[in-house]
């Protein structure tokens, strides 16, 4: 493996305090984590004292105000009140907020390098952003953040296209929102090398990922070593394991790649604003290839000027790769649900398979197993879909209300059912215990309560994870033009596979 280069700039990470932590959880974020955040407006004013007693980094004091998204609706006076006793306290650095703190009295009290001045608002212009920034930096500070919404596709670029004209290590600049989650992991390598995380499941604003996230999915802190993005994209993704598998094996081949969460509503607003506008690659981050999830496979196959067969086939794609001018698409999706069968040395030709669920990732299991040689029923909610795919794949379809899985062999939930860990939504009961359950939905940590219950009646089972690793395999290599490593991704992805 080549050595990472050693001059590389580190990101750092800031954990945002949003409930009370005990001396364990501080303890235990000391290697990880550089700052503290204390947003006093969700937790309180912490004892500075006995932070320090559990934490050896830096504490920053946040009392966000309603109108920047925050909880505190203290008076002038009383917000006043509270950011000297942080001060007094001893807080490494105090945030005030650009549009409320910036009085003399205030200034007086809070030493400029101990200043970080911040604005939160709605969606900006770059030309906004500029002069904004113009406007906080008349005013001494250690660091100035700066973090507009992002609403729509498009909008999230604004802060990295401030932060690349401006050049400065004290600017620290995202997009907020779900949308903008991707820009916090880019922004470091244009400005100030700090991101933010939430210290527990319970994110400080929308978009933030938690530290555990920040950790075991994007390598962090570490050092910045990218000279190529890809990305899963859907709606939702903070879900998907798939930042954690791709992360994970570009850093085990030391590969200059980092894998981002596009969580995209439009994807025509994606794929004109991010894709087609070239903006990544103005910034200097040039996007090499995309995987794609629910719902956006059937358009991502649209907008492609390359289709395989395959994928034209099932009428959508799972994986976008940038060749030149030209965005090829394919789906790796039959893989993901047929190689399973292959490794356990069980037979699908001839068998009998159900699958439930007929959005792009049903079409794609159908695909598969139809090519295995199963004989293939589609079973869906809404039955003009199962109809539309029967006759698309001449297969055969049913509703989900005449379902039962007694007469099958192989049974495939194509449906994201199961993932928020809802209970089983078609009857098990009559499965043979002979029968294979496949569950494309997964928890990123425990088996899905399908799962669990196909188990208990003795069937073998198909974890979604397990899916999730073996359509990678073509992705991955299709995407980097390297071999894939499986007893690592196992590894990643916490599961033995049966071989
Ligand atoms: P999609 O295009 O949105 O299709 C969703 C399908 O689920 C539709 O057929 C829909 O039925 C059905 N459905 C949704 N909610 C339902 C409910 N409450 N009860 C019954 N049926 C319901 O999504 P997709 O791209 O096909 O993906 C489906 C799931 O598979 C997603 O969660 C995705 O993350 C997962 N997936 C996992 C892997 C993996 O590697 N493990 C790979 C691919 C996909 P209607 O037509 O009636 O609306």
């Amino acid at each position: 493996m080549v050595a990472r280069r050693w001059y590389l700039l580190m990101i750092q990470l800031i954990a945002s305090l949003t409930q009370e932590p005990s001396a364990e959880e501080l303890r235990a974020l000391a290697e990880q984590v550089a700052v503290l955040e204390v947003r006093a407006d969700l937790v309180g004013g912490l004892d500075c004292e006995w932070l320090r007693q559990h934490f050896p980094g830096k504490l920053l004091f946040t009392l966000r105000s309603r109108a920047e998204g925050g909880k505190a609706s203290a008076s002038v006076a009383r917000r006043l009140e509270r950011i000297q006793h942080a001060v007094e306290r001893g807080y490494d650095w105090i945030d005030l907020e650009a549009e409320r703190d910036l009085t003399d009295v205030m200034l007086q009290m809070v030493p400029g390098p101990r200043r970080v001045i911040s604005w939160h608002g709605g969606p900006a212009s770059l030309e906004d952003l500029r002069d904004r920034l113009a406007r906080m930096s008349e005013c001494e500070a250690g660091l100035y953040k700066l973090v507009p919404e992002a609403e729509r596709s498009g909008q999230e670029l604004a802060p990295l296209a401030l932060l690349r004209s401006v050049r400065r290590q004290d600017v620290l600049a995202f997009a907020a929102g779900e949308i903008g989650t991707w820009t916090r992991f880019v922004a470091p390598r244009l400005g100030a090398p700090l991101v933010f995380g939430a210290l527990g499941a319970k994110p400080a604003a929308a978009g933030q990922l938690s530290i555990e996230q920040l950790v075991s999915d994007y390598g962090l802190p570490g050092p910045l070593d990218f000279t190529g993005l890809y990305g899963v994209v859907g709606d939702p993704v903070s879900h998907s394991l798939s930042p954690r598998l791709h992360n994970g094996l570009y850093q085990q081949l030391d590969l200059p790649f980092l894998y981002l969460p596009f969580c995209v509503e439009s994807f025509g607003d994606f794929w004109l604003e991010v894709v087609e506008s070239e903006s990544l690659d103005e910034l200097g981050f040039p996007l090499r290839g995309l995987s794609i999830t629910a719902p956006h496979k059937r358009v991502a196959l649209a907008v492609s000027g390359a289709p395989s067969p395959l994928a034209e086939w099932i009428g959508a794609a799972n994986t976008m790769v940038r060749r030149g001018n030209v965005w090829e698409s394919e789906s790796t999706d039959p893989a993901g649900v047929v190689r399973p069968f292959v490794s356990r040395g069980v037979e699908l030709s001839g068998s009998r398979a159900a699958v439930v669920g007929a959005g792009g990732a049903g079409r794609a299991a159908a695909v598969g197993l139809r090519r295995a040689g199963a004989k293939v029923t589609v079973v869906n909610r809404t039955l003009e879909r199962a109809q539309k795919i029967a006759t698309d794949l001449r297969v055969e379809w049913q509703s989900l209300e005449d379902f039962s899985t007694a007469r099958f062999d192989v049974v495939v939930n194509a449906t994201p059912v199961g993932r928020k860990g809802e209970k089983p939504f078609f009857d098990l009961g009559s499965m043979s215990s002979t029968a294979t359950l496949v569950d494309l939905a997964y928890h990123a940590d425990r088996p899905t309560a399908l799962v669990e219950a196909a188990r208990e009646l003795g069937c073998s089972v198909v974890d979604g994870r397990e899916v999730l690793l073996y359509q990678a395999i073509a992705q991955f290599e299709m995407m980097t033009g390297e071999a894939f490593d499986v007893s690592l991704a196992e590894q990643l992805l916490g599961i033995e596979l049966v071989r």
